[in-house]
């Protein structure tokens, strides 16, 4: 099976192009003001998020654990989260973003990715992880169905074929997403 990470989710939902331009053709990309700003920050975060109270997250106790790595065998599938919060009974996935726009479908993604993890591992149900929107110190819950986690499954099996038929699947329709991504200059047919 081929390995893959829960990032590659989050930039399958992006834009399928990214995951082909990840493993198929590596090349060099472009740094966006949005990726050096998450590096500077980071450090920052974590002191700040240790002292913050969970009720940030609905939660009444939890133990954190940052930059928590984990990997599945079974599933060939490993991530790293910013935060996860472990309960009497459950885990939350938790993604810092620095930004002030509402978290997307790419978030959604990656969070799942990590809750079919934590579910394989520990045998459990992962129902709810948040996106922390930094700049707004807001957390966004995100609820965890077992359909959208088939959805996800059924992602990592088209990534797979990406990578393996080595076929570069077609453009993004919104040239939004182009302009803010990393690899735009590599996409000739859109540019
Ligand atoms: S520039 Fe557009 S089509 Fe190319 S990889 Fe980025 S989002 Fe996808």
């Amino acid at each position: 099976m081929i390995p893959l990470r829960v990032s590659d989710l989050k930039q399958f939902v992006y834009c399928p192009r990214v995951v082909f331009y990840n493993y198929v053709m590596p090349v060099e990309k472009v740094s966006t003001f949005k990726m050096e700003y998450g590096k500077v920050a980071e450090d920052k975060i974590d002191r700040l998020e240790s002292r913050r109270k969970l009720l940030k997250y609905g939660l009444t106790h939890g133990g954190r654990e940052f930059h928590k790595q984990l990997y599945s065998e079974s599933l060939g599938l490993s991530g790293k989260m910013d935060l996860l919060i472990k309960t009497t009974d459950t885990y939350y996935p938790v993604d810092f973003k620095f930004t002030t726009s509402q978290p997307h479908k790419n978030h959604l993604y990656q969070l799942l990715g990590y809750a079919i993890i934590l579910e394989d591992l520990y045998n459990c149900n992962v129902a709810k992880g948040f996106v922390y929107l930094v700049p707004k110190e807001d957390a966004v819950v995100f609820d965890l169905t077992d359909e959208s986690k088939k959805e996800a499954g059924t992602m990592l099996n088209e990534i797979r074929y990406i990578i393996s038929s080595q076929q570069i699947p077609p453009a993004v329709p919104s040239r939004n997403k182009c302009t803010d991504c990393e690899y735009r200059n590599f996409c000739g047919d859109v540019f």
